[in-house]
């Protein structure tokens, strides 16, 4: 196990100084990622997105919570859903096979699936960097988070650059988003919120918006299992 300084180390190699800004779920990953930047004294803000999702409000109070204990402004966009298709099926054709489909608990009605949902995110958190003079918004993403959603991919945060690149010229510094933790195992990130003294209980990406998860959906499977691998890492 890396002890803090090397995963600091980790980190630092993949942002510029000037720091930006954390697209902030409330999970474990973007929460232990705003710690560590507050540990390495980086200049961060962090940006919440509502799109409407099951657990939007108290994932929006768990970032509340976080920046106010690290003392960094925040924000949250609430995006119009007006014209989101909002239909799991689109998810047709995409291979998801950690996924099931729990008629009983009517699973697929809390996952939080919104289509171009994670286009806008990024777009809104870039011009929310760029309007507080930020030239990076930083990802959570991991090594382990191969089986995301398409939006949550590598390919598709190198796609978004793309469109940064020609999205942000003149009038700022430019914009793109980083992945910093890239090279971690989703375990790690649980060791480094811990030896930063994060609090897990008061983090969430629960599906049915339950704190720190009902232990039941997708996201709060994946999220046990890391905590056992973090467990048995430690020995
Ligand atoms: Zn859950």
């Amino acid at each position: 196990m890396s002890d803090l300084q090397t995963y600091l180390e980790r980190i630092t190699r993949r942002v510029c100084k000037d720091g930006g800004v954390i697209l902030s779920t409330g999970g474990a990953d973007s929460t232990t990622l705003a710690y560590a930047f507050k540990h390495l004294g980086m200049p961060f803000n962090m940006f919440f997105f509502d799109y409407g999702h099951g657990g939007a409000k108290q994932q929006w109070e768990l970032v509340q919570i976080h920046a106010s204990l690290l003392g960094v402004p925040m924000y949250r966009h609430v995006w119009d859903t007006s014209l989101a298709i909002a239909n799991w099926s689109v998810l047709k054709g995409v291979d998801f096979p950690e996924l099931k489909y729990d008629k009983k608990e009517d699973f697929w009605e809390t996952y939080g699936w919104v289509e171009g949902r994670n286009i806008f995110m990024n777009s809104y958190a870039a011009l929310y960097a760029a309007a507080k003079g930020f030239a990076e918004i930083y990802v959570g993403l991991s090594k382990d988070d191969r089986c995301m959603p398409t939006d949550q991919n590598k390919e598709f945060f190198e796609g978004m650059n793309k469109a940064f690149k020609w999205g942000f010229l003149n009038k700022s510094k430019g914009m793109k988003v980083i992945w910093p933790m890239i090279e971690f195992e989703l375990w790690e990130i649980i060791h480094l919120g811990k030896l930063l003294g994060l609090d897990f209980d008061l983090t969430s990406s629960c599906d049915r918006a339950d704190v720190p998860g009902c232990g039941k959906c997708h996201n709060c499977n994946v999220r046990v299992t890391r905590f056992y691998k973090y467990e048995r890492k430690k020995g």
